[in-house]
């Protein structure tokens, strides 16, 4: 079992690493993917966002914001009261679902980017310990562990980051990473607990490496009805449960 569950997650790292940043921060236009894989206060804005809705809509936000308000500076926007960013998020084109707390997300997020950070998001990470960015993350209002680790993975694909501290970051369990662990036989429960440990027992070197990959695999192949096996990356390893 050892053996092929090193295999199994060799077959996935690859897989992983060649899904295109646009498709971990898939976006409806892309003005968007530039803008969030450019900006870190975008990404950051996006990242936060990112439970409950449609990727495409949570990481096409912070381009809507820009277009709505002419800028994304978070040094302007620190004027913004909680009801301002209500306000703001109301009248954009496409918006988070939990509008109730999204404003006060995006209004700490702006709040620790100036304050700790001197405007600058990238100072988030730079020079940093994934640790220490995940529990930064963990700390802004509605980012939850998952969101947060997920963060982390992703600032080392989008910003070519390398964190010294790779066992400290895990997957982000969602309904398609927990889906596909669960039919690969790794993970023995439907459960985000689950899949967190599944996920660290195939690597506790770096448990959030696999992340990508389950992923998007679950989006793109591996539906919760009629997945599509035939061609999968790591079907010689599946167990397919409940297939
Ligand atoms: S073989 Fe089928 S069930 Fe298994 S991971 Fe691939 S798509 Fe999912």
């Amino acid at each position: 079992m050892a053996g092929t569950l090193a295999h199994l997650t060799q077959a996935l790292v690859a897989y992983g690493n060649h899904v295109p940043v646009t498709d971990l921060c898939p976006t409806v236009v892309p003005e968007a993917a530039q803008l969030v894989t450019s900006d870190p206060y975008a990404f950051c804005m996006a990242a936060c966002l990112d439970r409950g809705a449609r990727s495409e809509i949570i990481w096409t936000i912070p381009y809507d914001v820009h277009t709505l308000v002419g800028h994304l500076d978070p040094r302007r926007l620190y004027a913004l009261s909680l009801r301002g960013w209500a306000s703001l998020i109301q009248d954009l084109p496409r918006r988070p679902r939990y509008t109730n707390d999204a404003p006060r997300t995006l209004y700490e997020l702006t709040h620790l980017v100036v304050d700790r950070y001197g405007g600058n998001a990238a100072r988030i990470w730079e020079g940093r310990r994934a640790a220490e960015v995940i529990r930064t993350f963990h700390s802004i209002y509605g980012v939850g562990p998952g969101i947060a680790n997920m963060a982390a993975l992703l600032i080392e694909r989008v910003f070519r980051v390398r964190f010294p501290d790779h066992w400290s970051i895990d997957i982000k369990p969602d309904t398609h990473t927990v889906r596909v662990l669960y039919r690969l036989g790794i993970s023995n429960d439907r459960t985000e607990e689950a899949a967190i440990a599944a996920a660290r027992r195939m690597n506790p070197e770096f448990p959030g490496i696999v992340d990508a990959a389950l992923w998007h695999l679950g989006r793109t192949r591996c539906f919760a009805v009629a997945p599509q096996c035939q061609g999968c990356p790591v079907e010689r390893f599946c167990a397919k449960r409940e297939v």
